[in-house]
């Protein structure tokens, strides 16, 4: 019998670094990645391909892709906000583009002065650019203020499934939900992923929640139990614009790991060597506030992976056939 199993999608280079208004050096920002690498995680979404002029901290993102490559089986991904950024990213070379597209027409019009109708049309010229020429690329969507807008307020379910249905019908290859406001909740997050997936089936995508109010990890946990298997979240929650202090913005991804390991789920990640890698984020961008209260706590007593490895006994056994040696 194959374990349960999730990807987690770490969005920390990208969704974390660009709300941080200092930048990250460059070679700091490929040091970190060889470590969440290491750890084991197999999605990372690198950078975001927008004119440095507005995101000062994404200008060498061509450089950091490069690096990213030539991890092998790492998935490198990058955000694109519209046909010039996906030309660059896919000239570069990166495996998937992730398109931001409003549930809200008002947060659409506000965060990037175009109609929904309009975003739809550029995503069917970067499907098109795809189709003809790199048929080998995937095209994300994630679906942002799904589960809410700071301009609208409330987003009817009606309209998350007909921006759903749009995308797909405009090529996309997987449609996610992101909780862009952090005014999801557990309730809301399964009804909402059971229409879009009767709307759209197998295209239904990641769950991108955010812990703004504390709900980030029961909207995930709420996200896996119908169906979804894969979950953006950020290195010490990193990034997505925290209201309040405290809380993050991200879903944290060590807390993401060990509620998923501890639950039986296998993630594919080693959760000593990922909490190692926040060393190589803090030195990238010393002082910054990391989150995570896996972190802070530590393993439990006796933790064991998915999969049955158990950390503390592989270490004693190490040290056992070392002193043997
Ligand atoms: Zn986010």
């Amino acid at each position: 019998m194959s374990l349960p199993s999730v990807l987690i999608s770490e969005v920390g280079p990208r969704d974390g670094l660009q709300s941080v208004s200092r930048t990250m050096p460059t070679a700091a920002k490929c040091a970190w990645i060889d470590r969440l690498f290491d750890a084991g995680l197999r999605e990372i979404e690198v950078g975001s391909f927008v004119p440095a002029k507005l995101l000062p901290q994404m200008a060498d993102v061509a450089d950091v892709v490069r690096h990213a490559l030539t991890k092998p089986g790492l998935t490198v991904m990058a955000l694109v906000p519209n046909l010039r950024g996906a030309e660059a990213a896919l000239a570069a070379g990166v495996h998937k583009i992730s398109i931001p597209l409003s549930a809200s027409e008002a947060h659409s019009q506000a965060n990037v002065r175009k109609t929904r109708e309009q975003a739809l049309q550029d995503l069917r010229a970067i499907t098109a650019l795809r189709q003809e020429r790199y048929p080998g690329a995937r095209v994300e969507v994630g679906m942002s203020t799904a589960f809410g807008c700071t301009i609208q307020g409330t987003v009817s379910d009606d309209e998350v499934v007909w921006v759903a249905e749009r995308a797909v019908a405009a090529g996309v290859d997987e449609v996610g939900l992101s909780d862009t406001t952090g005014m999801a909740n557990p309730t809301q997050v399964r009804r909402l992923f059971n229409r879009v997936r009767a709307a759209i089936g197998e295209r239904t995508g990641a769950a991108h929640m955010h812990n703004t109010r504390g709900l980030g990890l029961a909207n995930c946990l709420a996200a896996f139990d119908v169906g979804v298997r894969t979950f953006d979240a950020s290195q010490g929650g990193l990034g997505g614009c925290p209201y309040a202090p405290g809380a993050s913005g991200n879903v944290v991804t060590e807390d993401l790991v060990f509620m998923f390991e501890s639950m039986g789920i296998a993630t594919g990640v080693d959760l000593e060597r990922l909490m190692a890698a926040r060393d190589a984020l803090a030195a990238g961008l010393p002082g910054e506030a990391l989150y995570g209260m896996t972190p802070e706590a530590g393993l439990t007593k006796g933790f064991a992976y998915a999969d049955g490895r158990h950390p503390a006994a592989e270490r004693l056994l190490n040290r056992i056939e070392k002193d043997c040696a």
